[in-house]
């Protein structure tokens, strides 16, 4: 079996730029994934000879969805499903309150939890990560998924114990 990384976060944090990056390997197919809905893409990729799945919370959020909502259905069922959460916050938005609700969620859920700072393109690693030490989820991580800084390093470092 795959490991299984879901991608969790706010809208536009840019859960499904990652994904894209993640799946795109030569291997990469659509995974056929027993429950696969609208709202939750999966995705195949290989990263040093390691075999893994994502799952991209694509459809939910929308302004008016209030967090309640979005951590009810598709990203907790994706977090069900994972062995690996990636919570992606916006570096450049920084520190939001939605941030704040999921972490609390991820804070007492038994997954492995990687706290994954994006869009720190332009930005000092540290300075980017600064004001999401508070979130309680350990160090954050930079990355820059439109562009793939830091992103096969990461996940290197995810991939790990699998
Ligand atoms: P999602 O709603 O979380 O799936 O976010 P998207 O992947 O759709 O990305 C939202 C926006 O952020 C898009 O305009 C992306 O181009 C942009 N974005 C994603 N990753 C990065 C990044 O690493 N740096 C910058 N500057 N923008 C990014
Ligand atoms: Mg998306």
């Amino acid at each position: 079996m795959n490991p299984v990384i879901a991608l969790v976060g706010r809208p536009n944090v840019g859960k499904s730029t990652l994904f894209n990056r993640l799946t795109r390997s030569r291997d990469a197919i659509v995974a056929d994934y027993p429950g696969l809905t609208r709202d939750r893409q999966y995705g195949n990729g290989v990263l040093g000879g390691k075999s893994y799945t994502v799952i991209d919370t694509g459809g939910i959020g929308g302004e008016d969805e209030g967090i309640e909502a979005v951590m009810a259905d598709q990203s907790l069922l994706a977090i069900d499903e994972a062995d690996i959460v990636l919570f992606m916050v916006d570096a450049r938005a920084g520190l939001m309150p939605d941030d704040e609700a999921i972490a609390n969620h991820l804070r007492v859920n038994q997954k492995k939890t990687w706290l994954v700072v994006n869009k720190a393109d332009g930005m000092q690693e540290e300075v980017a990560g600064a004001e999401f030490w508070s979130l309680g989820l350990g160090d954050p991580h930079p990355i820059a998924a439109a562009h793939g800084r830091n992103v096969t390093t990461l996940i290197e470092h995810v991939l790990e114990p699998f």
